[in-house]
């Protein structure tokens, strides 16, 4: 899996490395402005942060399907409602599209 990080921070870490470079040596300074201009040009990906978060059901006691065995869980991030059986493997929340940690 590819790893991404953030075109700004990546811009600012160069910027704060040529603030503080006291080497006097302009072939440095001048490799580090083509790396910042490298990175400010490169292309980029549509990519979204992956969201965590588990499954919490919301009442042990009284199960919303008993005859299926199907449990009403929340959803920890958006707390949205899914109705599943404790065995089901359900690893994404339909509604903000979390991955769901499992709990064994
Ligand atoms: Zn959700």
């Amino acid at each position: 899996m590819a790893d991404y990080i953030k075109k700004s921070f990546a811009i600012e870490c160069v910027d704060r490395i040529i603030q503080r470079d006291d080497s006097g040596n302009n072939d440095v300074v001048n490799a580090l402005k083509a790396w910042k201009s490298f990175i400010e040009y490169a292309p980029t990906e549509n990519v979204e942060p992956v969201r965590c978060g588990q499954w919490i059901m919301c009442d042990k006691q009284n199960p919303n399907d008993v005859a299926n065995d199907n449990y009403l869980y929340e959803c920890s991030e958006c707390k949205s409602k899914d109705l599943h059986s404790k065995r089901a493997i359900v690893p994404y929340c339909w509604h903000c599209g979390s991955h769901m940690i499992m709990q064994r």
